[in-house]
């Protein structure tokens, strides 16, 4: 049996207010999030697993719409992020340039999971989706989306 980590994430400061980030592990998904309740950083390997989860056609789809550069620094290296608009949608993203990770402010955070919630119900009736539908029902226990919709409730 393996400890569920938590507690600080020493180095980690959130790029707004600087405070030392909570690292945050539920449901499998570990996020850093901001004591003041800026918003949340994830891993650069999280943020592909969700992507991965969110769309089978993910891997070919360009995500990076409308690429900035943000005023935001990246709490791992401190060089300045880029943002994008999440999907063709007006929710910015910001991520290190170097794939250290992702940053959602809290509000982008619920935009985020009700965008990947849609999309998830318009490929469930799609065929392909049905596909990926059976393949998480088969990982066993709560779907990907009951996870997520725990997670940031
Ligand atoms: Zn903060
Ligand atoms: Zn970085």
């Amino acid at each position: 049996m393996t400890q569920p980590q938590q507690g600080k994430h020493e180095g980690l400061g959130c790029p707004h207010c600087g405070a030392s980030l909570d690292l945050d592990k539920r449901y499998g998904i570990e996020m850093d999030k901001c004591p003041n309740d800026h918003g949340w950083w994830l891993d650069h390997h999280e943020m592909m697993e969700l992507e991965q989860e969110a769309a089978e056609d993910a891997a070919t789809e360009t995500t990076y719409y409308a690429r900035r550069e943000s005023t935001l620094k990246c709490p791992v290296c401190r060089k300045l992020m880029d943002t994008f608009n999440y999907r063709a949608n007006n929710v910015p993203i910001e991520f290190c340039t170097d794939n250290h990770g992702w940053w959602l402010d809290k509000g982008e955070v619920k935009q985020v999971m009700d965008l990947m919630r849609e999309r998830s119900r318009d490929l469930s009736r799609s065929r392909s989706a049905q596909v990926a539908w059976k393949r998480n029902v088969r990982s066993g226990g709560k779907s990907f989306w009951d996870k997520l919709k725990d997670l940031f409730r």
